[in-house]
């Protein structure tokens, strides 16, 4: 029998020919951006399936079109994995992506004008939390909290001083580039002094929230937590709000009608797939695991004199300043790093002095590499890579020969889905 991917072949050579160069990129290098990953071959079965013909407008059990019978119960399996992977009351994994289920939340939950007190995206927020350029932050009254100008952490007197000043009605934390844990109870308390509504976005860390090796902010009392499903938690793209009962109706409502359409149940198998992987006993030693693996490259990087933004990392990613550890910028290590295929981000840092296509940093990360196997002693090994390649910026010669020793090293590890 023809498989799909021979009729791809055949039919679409020049699709098929990008497909084939972008697994082998996947397969040589080593992914250090801390938002990617490597899915898993179950996921990508589902996503590649026939639940992608099927429009499923509605809940399960009240839809907007017929032939429910299956929809119904992937949706249903996807929820309920979602409730006891997360302990909470209520999951919607219907959000599209990470930026959807955001706006899902604040649409649903606020009014239009509501003051919304969230994490400076040049500090470490996400463009969805109110970024000047994105259509939320027109809608609603952001303030953005900055991190302390010393030791780099969230300064919780300034938020609290923020939160009495300006009285939100919704109080978010969560990030896309902050390397610590979060003090999910100094938020609440700050919360229940203004009668604010807790957020969460846990999109880059929800996998460690599932793998138990990061704090749930369920068990602080939080009212709405929302994840990407492509991240750490190594699901297809996609998002999802999980909230108490109490906010679930309306949240329900402001992804389906309010902002979307039709769900994509085809990347909603897939979540229910993550979500079984995420209960087993594997998915807690790989969340561990990339916990210790950034924990060892942190210091590492250090021990080799970078400078890492906070002085390290507790969760599974770190920033660091190029500008003082290297003298080059975000953009040029980024560079100098592909060319020894190692893929790592540009990234501005707090009260960064350069402009945000030449940042002072880049953004290294653990989950994509831990999930092909990599543990602590190829952490060391890494470090050594990434310093020698950023001491030699313009040493070609030793950059092509890291990057063929890097190439060789990748072939130990199967790529997830790939072998
Ligand atoms: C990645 C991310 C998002 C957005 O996810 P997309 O799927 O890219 O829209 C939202 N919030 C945070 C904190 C993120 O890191």
């Amino acid at each position: 029998m023809t498989s799909n991917l021979e009729y791809l072949e055949q039919n679409d050579p020049a699709v098929f020919a990008a497909l084939k160069g972008e697994e082998e990129r996947q397969r040589s290098g080593i992914e250090l951006i801390p938002s990617e990953n490597y899915t898993h071959a179950e996921v990508l079965a589902a996503l590649g399936s026939v639940f992608t013909n099927k429009y499923s407008e509605g809940y399960p059990g009240r839809r907007y079109y017929g032939g429910q019978e299956y929809t119904d119960q992937i949706e249903n399996l996807a929820r309920d994995r979602a409730k006891a992977v997360f302990r909470c009351e209520h999951a919607n994994v219907q959000p599209l992506s990470g930026s959807a289920m955001n706006q899902a939340v604040y649409l649903g939950l606020l009014e239009p004008g509501d003051t919304i007190l969230a994490m400076d995206l040049s500090h470490g927020g996400h463009l969805t939390h109110g970024a000047p350029v994105s259509h939320m932050g027109k809608l609603f009254n952001f303030v953005r909290y900055v991190t302390d100008p010393v030791d780099g952490s969230i300064d919780f007197d300034q938020v609290r001083n923020d939160a009495l000043a300006h009285k939100p009605k919704l109080l978010l934390c969560g990030y896309t580039s902050y390397p610590r844990d979060i003090d999910y109870a100094a938020f609440k308390a700050i919360a229940d002094e203004v009668g604010a509504i807790t957020m969460t976005d846990a999109s880059h860390f929800g996998g460690l929230v599932a793998g138990d090796a990061m704090k749930n902010p369920f068990d602080f009392g939080f009212d709405v937590v929302t994840t990407t499903t492509h991240k750490s938690l190594r699901g297809p793209r996609g998002g999802m709000v999980l909230c108490k009962k109490e906010f679930a109706s309306k949240i329900d409502k402001s992804v389906f009608p309010g902002l979307q359409g039709g769900p994509h149940m085809n990347a909603i198998a897939a979540i229910a797939v993550t979500l079984l992987k995420a209960q087993q006993p594997e998915f807690k030693q790989y969340a561990q695991q990339v916990l210790r693996n950034a924990s060892t490259l942190a210091t590492e990087l250090m021990n080799r004199q970078a400078s890492l933004v906070t002085g390290g990392t507790d969760n599974h990613m770190m920033v660091m300043n190029t500008m003082t550890s290297y003298g080059l910028d975000g953009r040029v290590a980024e560079e100098v790093l592909d060319q020894a295929a190692i893929t790592t981000n540009k990234q501005i840092i707090p009260d960064d002095p350069n402009p945000p296509l030449r940042p002072s940093g880049i953004r290294i990360g653990t989950p994509a590499a831990t999930a092909r196997g990599m543990v602590e002693s190829d952490m060391v090994q890494l470090a050594e890579w990434i310093n020698t390649c950023l001491r030699n910026p313009e040493d070609q010669a030793l950059l092509a020969k890291t990057r063929g020793d890097v190439e060789d090293f990748c072939r130990q590890f199967p790529v997830p889905g790939l072998e």
